[in-house]
Order: structure tokens, then sequence, then C-alpha cells
């Protein structure tokens, strides 16, 4: 369906759990976030139930993430769930790779049909920093194997930190050139940074850009990869992958937004900079029909705002990324 402003929605993000095994300091604060109870978390019946009550309004397309989607127990049944919804044509994952060297073929076979994996360095002792504690090797491993298992389009989400891997970007940039890697740069968000950890760390698209062509030529623009939603996507000279900006803050997309987000805790949330919440839960645990839940679900599209205003104010939300999904 469409909201009140004309975009139409037909893509869920579902946080399927606020839990993770890493703890990257622009996702979560100093000592880690306190995890909420487990009855408190949708189970894998109710998100199915959840993303069945969107269906007649349109939902064609899931991404499950987090937290991180494969520490939450049951995720390959639940892909399995949502696989037999016929109207559902598209299910994506995004991951910090950890596990996925082992789960890319179970997930595969699921019904998984492609992975974004999060990868701010190339160095093991930064990505120890960042993460606070992670392997890289671990990362590594998962890539090559979702490139194996053919996970595609296998894209990775690079975080663009000043002062971090700004010295590195142009080496994720290359990592496109000799695998099918689609690697997307993302402006950091003033979000679950209560901290003001992002303060001053912000590199602009544009700068990111500019330093990628200055040092590997230009790109050119790429329309075909698949959900590439809200990113410009270009391909350098000769590349077999493709390099993709997404700029949520210096030049926002709502305009041409098209998703809801459901957090592991089941409410419905319009959009991810605003706190505002519509809550399915309830209804789920009251018992109440997939009409009236599909009736909840028409709310929360309606109650999608026009746009965000992230550039012009720090966001000031008790929920971090990792509880919303990210
Ligand atoms: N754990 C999974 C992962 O890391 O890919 C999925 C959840 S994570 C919250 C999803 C994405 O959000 C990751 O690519 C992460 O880098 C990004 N992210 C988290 N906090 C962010 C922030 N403050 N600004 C920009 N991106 C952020
Ligand atoms: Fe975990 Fe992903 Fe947040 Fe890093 S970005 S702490 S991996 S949820």
């Amino acid at each position: 369906m469409h909201d009140q402003f004309q975009r139409q929605i037909n893509y869920l993000r579902i946080s399927v759990t606020d839990r993770c095994n890493l703890r990257c300091v622009y996702c979560m604060p100093d000592g880690g976030v306190k995890s909420v109870p487990h009855e408190e978390v949708l189970t894998i019946e109710e998100i199915v139930e959840v993303v069945a009550a969107g269906v007649p309004l349109g939902i064609r397309k899931v991404r499950l993430t987090g937290g991180e989607p494969l520490v939450r127990r049951g995720i390959l049944k639940l892909v399995q769930k949502l696989h037999q919804i016929p109207e559902i044509d598209d299910i994506a994952l995004t991951t910090n790779g950890i596990l996925l060297e082992k789960m890319a073929g179970g997930l595969k076979e699921a019904g998984v049909n492609r992975v974004n994996i999060s990868l701010d360095t190339l160095k093991p002792a930064r990505f120890r920093k960042i993460t606070r504690g992670g392997n890289l090797d671990q990362v590594w491993r998962g890539i090559n194997a979702a490139l194996d298992k053919k996970l595609q389009p296998v894209k990775i989400n690079t975080v663009a930190i000043r002062g971090f891997n700004d010295d590195e970007l142009v080496d994720l940039a290359r990592l496109t050139i000799g695998q099918p890697l689609h690697v997307r740069f993302i402006e950091l968000m003033p979000i679950g940074t209560s901290d003001n950890w992002a303060g001053g760390r912000y590199i602009p698209t544009s700068e990111v850009q500019e330093l990628i062509t200055d040092a590997l030529g230009n790109l050119t623009e790429e329309k075909l990869v698949t959900g590439s939603g809200p990113a410009y996507y270009g391909r350098l000279p000769g590349a077999r992958g493709t390099v993709g900006f997404i700029s949520a803050v210096s030049n926002h997309f709502c305009a041409r937004c098209n998703r809801l987000r459901l957090t592991a805790t089941g409410q419905l949330r319009p959009c991810l900079f605003s706190s505002q919440e519509v809550d399915i839960k309830q209804a789920l645990r009251a018992g109440v029909g997939r009409e009236a839940l599909t009736r909840i679900f028409r709310e929360a599209i309606l109650n999608k705002p026009d746009q965000h205003d992230l550039a012009a104010r720090w966001q000031d939300d008790d929920r971090v990324m990792s509880q919303i999904g990210g």
C-alpha cells in the first residue's frame, strides 16, 4: 500500500534479536546494552505472523537484521517459514559475518537470497578495536563462504569514520575490482551514540567518493544491483563488483523510502530515525486475528513521517541501533 506521501511500502526490516557477538563502538555504548528478557522478544512464529499480516498490504521483501541475526536461535527455521509465504519474493540478511562461514550453506538452502556483511577495516588490530574484540579472519571466511554459496549479490557495508578508517576507504573500494563484491560506504549516523562518540568522526559521501575516484578512476553509474534501494552504485574501470554510497545524513532519501521496521520486541517502527512506534506484540499475544494485525500494520504505514532531519539535530533516542535493527 501507499503511505500518506505516495510512497509504496513493500519492504520490512526485521530485528530478530537485540543480542550481538560484537560490540561495535558506534553501535553500542561502552558497557554494552542490557539485553531485553527473552520473553519480551518475538518468537519465530510471532515474527512469521507479523510478516503474514503485512502481505495483504503489499509487503514482498524482508531483511533479517539485529543485533546479530545469526546468534538468534531458530534463525534457519524462521527463514524456511518466511520462504513458504508465496508472496515474499526476497529474503535478505545483514550480518557481521562472524558466524557466516558455517551458516552460509544452511541459509541459502532455507531461502536467503543475499547477504550484506559489515566490514569497516582490512586491518585485524583495528577490527578488534572497533568491534571491541572481533576476529577479522572469521569475517573473511564468512565473506568467502557467502560468495561460494552464491548468496548474491554479496554486499559489504562500510561505515566511513574520520580518524579511524579514512586511510583505508580506497583499499576497501579496491576490493570490488578483483571480486564480485559490492562495497557500500555508509555515513556514520548520530544514533545510539549517546556518548557523542560519532561527533567529529562523520565523513560526508561526497568526500568518500572524491577520495575513491581520485585514486581509482571515475565511476560509471550502475542501476542493476539487486535491492539497491536508496544507495547510489557505480563501477570502477574494469571492476567485477560495484561501489555504493548510502548518504542517510547528507542527502536523505526519505522520498524514496519503501520500508518499515519490526523491532525485536514487536514494535513496528515507521522510520529508523523517529522514536515513534506502533505496538503489534500486544495484539498478537492477545490472540487477535490476522485481519486485526493487518489493521495495526496499516496504521504503522500511515504513521510514516514525511522525512527525518538527522543532519539538523543529534538524534535523541533511548534505543540503540542493535535494538531497532540497522
Ligand atoms: N549485526 C549486523 C551487522 O553488523 O551487520 C546487523 C545489525 S547492524 C546494527 C546493521 C548495520 O548498521 C551495520 O552495517 C552497522 O555498521 C550499521 N550501523 C550501526 N550503527 C551505526 C551508526 N551509528 N551509523 C551508521 N551505521 C551504523
Ligand atoms: Fe553488533 Fe552489528 Fe551493532 Fe556491530 S553493528 S555491535 S555487529 S549489531
